[in-house]
């Protein structure tokens, strides 16, 4: 099965659009308020940026709508959602397979790391995508597939964002709190919970 991806992109943009308001609020508690303002934003441009991402191969329109959200979204969230659309769609060949997209997903992953100096444990979106990368790999080990392991994985995604409540943030903004980061959400690790969410659902749906 080849991935499609301005289906994916589409209910991506729709998501955030719904749930800006409750990003917004995370980020409140422990931010400056503006992390679903700031994906709003970037995810408008993506809209905006429709007709060009759909005749790309998925890796290359991966990779514009990366460079789309470093100039749009601003803030920490800006690079690093751009660093990890842009190392995963430089490693995804033009018809990628579930298996191509789980390794190209580390390639991603690895580079909003090094981007942020940042890594899993820290109260970051890393606390969501490391746990959704290994369900993924997983799944495809165990030889799941379609609705089975869209949701396996969206559960991954979910419990890695339930992880942050409890943690002490390291990096970004809520680092300044120190103790008082402890108890709540991270913005970042919701946004990437409901993005992937989202895109195992509407595979679901597709499957
Ligand atoms: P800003 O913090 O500049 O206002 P946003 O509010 O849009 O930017 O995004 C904040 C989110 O960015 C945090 O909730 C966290 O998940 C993520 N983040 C911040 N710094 C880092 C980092 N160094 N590594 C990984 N993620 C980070
Ligand atoms: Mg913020």
């Amino acid at each position: 099965m080849t991935l499609a991806i301005l289906p994916l992109i589409d209910a991506a943009i729709a998501a955030i659009r719904t749930d800006a308001e409750h990003l917004t609020a995370l980020d409140q508690a422990i931010g400056d308020g503006d992390h679903g303002i700031n994906m709003k934003r970037g995810f408008d441009a993506l809209h905006d940026a429709r007709a060009e991402l759909s005749p790309l191969a998925p890796g290359a329109a991966l990779q514009k709508a990366g460079m789309i959200l470093v100039m749009k979204v601003g803030g920490a969230s800006g690079p690093l959602y751009g660093s990890l659309l842009m190392g995963l769609g430089k490693a995804l060949p033009d018809a990628p397979t579930l298996d191509d997209t789980a390794i190209a997903l580390d390639d991603g992953i690895a580079a909003v790391k090094k981007r942020g100096k940042s890594s899993a444990g820290e109260k970051t979106l890393l606390d969501v995508l490391e746990p959704t990368s290994a369900a993924l790999h997983a799944g495809l080990a165990q030889g799941l597939a379609g609705a089975e392991l869209a949701r396996r994985v969206a559960a991954a995604a979910a419990a890695g964002l339930a992880t942050t409540q409890p943690m002490r943030a390291t990096k970004g903004r809520a680092a300044f709190l120190g103790e008082r980061s402890i108890g709540h959400l991270d913005p970042g690790a919701a946004s990437s919970c409901l993005l992937i969410q989202t895109i195992c659902n509407t595979l679901e749906g597709m499957a």
